[in-house]
């Protein structure tokens, strides 16, 4: 019996406390709000992330994405058509993910979290869909006297997986996929990227255009005569 008073005296204790600190909370409300402002003004305090999440779901839901996607491949059209003409080998570069195929459905799933694993067995599946402007972009060239190079930050493993996913979803056909390198363990995708440019210009292409969803796509050398950076707010590979 002790013990249960003693039990019930102590919850009431801390009812209390917690109740009064609430209403001297209630009381200087307005007050402690303009000292917290004044605090996160002085120090900065970033963007809130469900307010960022938000605003890249809208980025999507409104259309915004697509037509921000539609309007760079339309300036890489204009580039490819120039050099349509050029006399010689000629290819262009693309990367994968999030360029030549759309993982926004699992990315909007996992609420922008990245887990490799998930990410792995959603590649597997192999059901993204294109993006249509790359693919329209990509069967132009392959068409038209280009050569159509991929260049993926996914592993050589993954090669059955992902060259199957590309034709799924209306890839006429490419010259090669070059693959992340098994071994691979570089800071940067732009490392390995960069390499395997250079293998293609060291068969004697001129890379006329090449596109990607990150700036590590386009870093480094050899250059392609004309670059062009898709949008993608919701991550970033260095
Ligand atoms: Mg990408």
């Amino acid at each position: 019996m002790k013990i249960r008073w003693l039990c019930r005296t102590l919850l009431m204790l801390i009812s209390v406390g917690v109740l009064g600190s609430f209403s001297d909370s209630v009381a200087q409300g307005s007050e402690k709000i303009t000292t917290s402002l004044k605090c996160a003004t002085r120090y900065q305090e970033p963007e809130n992330l469900y307010d960022f999440k938000k605003r890249v779901k809208e980025y999507q839901d409104n259309g915004s994405w697509d037509k921000t996607n539609a309007c760079v491949v339309q300036e890489a059209f204009k580039a490819l058509k120039k050099y349509e003409s050029m006399p010689g080998k000629k290819a262009i570069v693309s990367d994968i993910d999030d360029t030549a195929l759309n993982n926004r459905p699992i990315i909007f799933k996992q609420d922008f979290g990245y887990v490799r694993d998930i990410y792995r067995d959603w590649e597997i599946l192999g059901q993204s869909i294109a993006i249509e402007p790359v693919r329209a972009l990509c069967n132009y060239a392959f068409t038209h006297g280009f050569a159509v190079f991929f260049i993926t930050g996914r592993r050589e493993d993954q090669r059955t997986t992902t060259e199957n996913n590309l034709r799924r979803a209306g890839y006429l056909g490419w010259t090669h996929v070059y693959f992340k390198p098994m071994d691979f363990e570089g800071s940067s995708a732009a490392e390995f990227k960069r390499k395997w440019r250079q293998e293609i210009v060291d068969q004697g292409y001129t890379i006329v255009v090449n596109i990607g969803d990150q700036k590590s796509d386009l870093e480094g050398e050899p250059q392609a005569l004309s670059n062009f950076k898709l949008s993608n707010p919701a991550y970033l590979i260095p």
